[in-house]
């Protein structure tokens, strides 16, 4: 196993055991499988295991496991405050005493602010009283490290991550997400300021994996390496030193092994120019599935009517590439839960940003086609009502 540092010199296993996918057994997480999983990847080296508040079972189960194989010292522990749920000082309480309890312990060694997706969330925390609760906690030792997980857009990212002197920051990034989300420039930034990055969804939740096309599997086939799918998409991210931990949703001991085998070999900057030649043949096999040429680049950014217009391009391709259901769900997270709003309706056509465009994209009506698609009338009606919840003001 490889170890990166976190942000007070602890070594950090290079893959995190991520324990929002095990196997269920009825209605129930199956635990035989569950510690025989846990037990193989601590034997070989993983000492970060990623869970949160909202994940069925999910701290119970690896307290239970943790306590009866005597290692809770010898590993950290991650998990969550559903910020989201929190109207007041006394909720934040509530759920971390709730966590502690379900997860056989008395103190966290990562506590993250749950799937933060703008800064008014944090705000809005603030108001609650987080700062003073954080300062507490790290002072009784109930908590160790401070940070968040994140599915917003990259300026967002960017307004949290400095408004605060976080320990550790969680993102979704992969090889097809170099540009979205936090991004690279999200990546990067907190690893200038010394914050580790923990990385979720390496595999899209599986999608880099069982949903390739054709042309980006014989890409990889063709390739002079034998690396699986999932051993792609993992080594990408090694190869970058501004990862620390990336975390895998494994629930097989077959996937542990490969798992583990791969965190072991692929080092910093242990790629080569062939190899990037494949991902790059990947991504056009993906893409090519698209319905807007967008790649991300923000030059069309800002719109002076707060439109996202890279984020509702990426959804909207996302629908195309891996499913409608996932378009549409990025885009309630990324695009349809900020604060400001950011919809396509907001659009004046003023035409500014079509004079940025270097992939010459008709921009303004492009944007009405991807609305349709995105927000048809039950999805726009329910990403109001969650708009309405979670922007309520606090009492
Ligand atoms: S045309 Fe619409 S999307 Fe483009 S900059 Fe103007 S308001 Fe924004
Ligand atoms: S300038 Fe064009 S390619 Fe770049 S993000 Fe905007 S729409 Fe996409």
């Amino acid at each position: 196993m490889q170890y990166r540092n976190d942000k007070y010199g602890n070594p950090l296993s290079v893959l995190g055991f991520g324990c929002m996918r095990f196997l269920k057994k009825g209605n129930a997480i199956d635990m035989e499988q569950a510690e025989k999983q846990i037990m193989r990847a601590f034997d070989s080296g993983v000492n970060y295991f990623d869970t949160a508040y909202i994940y069925g079972g999910s701290e119970a189960a690896i307290g239970e496991i943790f306590e009866k194989n005597g290692i809770r010292e010898k590993i950290h522990i991650a998990t969550k405050l559903p910020q989201y749920m929190i109207s007041d000082r006394s909720s934040i309480d509530r759920y971390f005493n709730e966590e502690l309890k379900r997860l056989r312990t008395d103190y966290v060694d990562y506590y993250l602010m749950h799937h933060m997706t703008d800064i008014a969330m944090w705000e809005k925390l603030k108001k609650a009283g987080i700062l003073e609760w954080i300062e507490e906690k790290k002072a009784s030792g109930a908590i160790r490290n401070i940070g968040f997980s994140y599915h917003g857009n990259t300026d967002n990212f960017l307004k949290i991550l400095n408004d605060y002197d976080w320990d550790v920051c969680q993102i979704q990034y992969n090889y097809l997400d170099e540009v979205s989300q936090a991004g690279v420039r999200g990546l990067k930034a907190a690893y200038e300021k010394g914050i580790p990055v923990i990385i979720m969804e390496p595999l899209r939740g599986g999608k880099l994996v069982n949903s390739l096309p054709e042309g980006a599997l014989k890409a990889m086939q063709e390739s002079c390496r034998n690396w699986s799918a999932a051993e792609w998409g993992l080594r990408w991210l090694y190869n970058q030193k501004e990862v620390s931990v990336v975390l895998s949703g494994m629930n097989s001991l077959e996937m542990v092994d490969e798992n583990c085998r791969t965190a072991s070999e692929a080092l910093p900057g242990h790629l080569q120019e062939s190899d990037f030649q494949v991902y790059e043949e990947v991504r056009k096999a993906i893409n090519e599935k698209e319905k807007v040429g967008c790649t991300g680049c923000r030059y069309c950014m800002p719109c002076p009517k707060n439109v996202d217009i890279p984020g509702i391009f990426r959804c909207y391709n996302t629908m195309y590439i891996e499913s409608k259901h996932q378009g549409r769900f990025q885009f309630a997270q990324t695009v349809g839960l900020t604060k400001e709003p950011a919809f396509a309706d907001q659009c004046i056509e003023c035409g500014k940003c079509e004079k940025h465009c270097p992939q010459n994209i008709p921009i303004r009506e492009k944007l009405k086609e991807a609305d349709r698609a995105l927000r048809p009338l039950p999805y726009k009606l329910g990403i109001n009502l969650v708009r309405a919840y979670m922007f309520r003001k606090s009492r």
